[in-house]
């Protein structure tokens, strides 16, 4: 009888959709070497253009990570101690972590409980004098509802930066998300749906003004070499970096398509037995994670594990709760977000997918919940 090989199933598998591009991916890599133009050689501002033509947007700045780039685009509204920045409790902590750091609050708006985003008909009652900005996620690679957002923000003179960490290709109603709001933000984490091979990130913009002033800010808050204007940061895209997601770039939407196909063959293992992600009919959702709720889920963690089959929490935590984020709330402010963090988990999501690895991942979860 054949051997079977062991069926080797991963929560993201960088390696594997490396191979397939190597000798483009090397080449790149060594041609920046060659060149010696590290920090600011000509592969950025190229990276940096077809990311603005891929999206449609007018200026695309790249910066050092996704977290640089929300605290970038803050420093370029000019946030500051005092200021209030609405977003959701339900995320990564970059988006609260950066308000803090520019001494601003994070004001949290629970999320909605179909679509783990900001709950839009709460965002008004939060509104205060000291409220600058709005911050929704598109959490998952799921586009927020940009519309009601963007309405309540020009009704009450409120920037919206998207945080488009997790949902670059995402489109909204026919537009892109990281190009509604007055600043969009990427990041390109090895893990993220256009990853580098270590940090990087984008601001984006369609404000002339904007996008100098972020220039600036990426490189010590200077135009000219050691002329400093305002305060900035040093969170320049390296070379090396921006030569990989240069030839990554050319990939993202086969990358997305083939996680969009591997949802879809989730949903239909699954059949009605769980809720699928869902997804409004007028956005593209590009499937960063496949999350859903189940039931015990620590107990089906653990099942899952002993069968090989790995899986994660985005987010165990939400950050109302977090020890460093307390602030004045408590347990039981963002109940939404609370349940949502109790039951929610996340299966193995990326472009090697096989039929083979969605069918045993969907049936040792079908197991656990027919015996629980
Ligand atoms: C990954 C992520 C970030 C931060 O990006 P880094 O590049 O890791 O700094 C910010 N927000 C969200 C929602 C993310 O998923």
């Amino acid at each position: 009888m054949r051997k079977l090989a062991k069926l080797e199933i991963k929560m993201v598998d960088t390696r594997n959709q490396y191979l397939k591009i190597k000798d483009e991916i090397d080449n790149a890599i060594q041609e920046v070497i060659n060149s010696s133009q590290f920090i600011q050689g000509p592969v950025v501002a190229e990276f940096e253009s077809e990311v603005a033509r891929y999206l449609g947007v007018k200026y695309a700045i790249g910066c050092a990570s996704g977290t640089d780039a929300l605290q970038i685009a803050m420093m370029a509204l000019d946030i500051k101690p005092g200021d209030e920045v609405i977003t959701t409790p339900f995320t990564f902590v970059a988006t609260t972590e950066t308000i803090a750091l520019l001494g601003a609050k994070p004001v949290y708006v629970d999320i909605d409980e179909k679509t783990y985003n900001i709950d839009v008909d709460k965002i008004e009652k939060k509104i205060n004098p000291k409220t600058k900005a709005i911050i929704p996620v598109h959490l998952y690679g799921l586009p927020s509802d940009m519309d009601k957002i963007m309405e309540i923000a020009k009704a009450y003179k409120l920037f919206v930066i998207e945080d488009a960490a997790q949902a670059i290709g995402a489109v909204y109603k026919n537009q892109k998300v990281c190009t509604i709001g007055d600043i969009g933000c990427l990041s390109f984490y090895p893990s993220k749906n256009l990853g580098a091979f270590g940090d990087a990130g984008m601001v984006t913009t369609n404000n002339e003004e904007l996008a100098l002033k972020i220039k600036m800010i990426i490189s010590h808050g200077s135009k000219n070499k050691y002329y400093h204007e305002i305060l900035g940061v040093n969170s320049r895209l390296d070379s090396i970096q921006a030569a990989i997601l240069k030839v990554k770039l050319k990939y993202l939407e086969q990358y997305s398509n083939s996680r969009i196909e591997a949802a879809k063959k989730y949903n239909e293992r699954f059949n009605g037995k769980i809720d699928p992600p869902y997804v409004l009919p007028y956005v593209k959702h590009i499937f960063h994670q496949y999350s859903v709720r189940v039931p015990g889920r620590d107990k089906l963690q653990d099942f899952l594990k002993s069968h090989g089959v790995p899986s994660m929490v985005y987010y165990p935590v939400p950050l109302h709760l977090q020890q460093a984020y307390r602030y004045d709330y408590k347990a039981g402010d963002f109940p939404v977000s609370e349940k949502v963090a109790r039951d929610i988990i996340s299966l193995p999501m990326h472009t090697e997918l096989t039929d083979e690895h969605i069918n045993f991942i969907s049936d040792k979860v079908l197991e656990f919940i027919k015996n629980n």
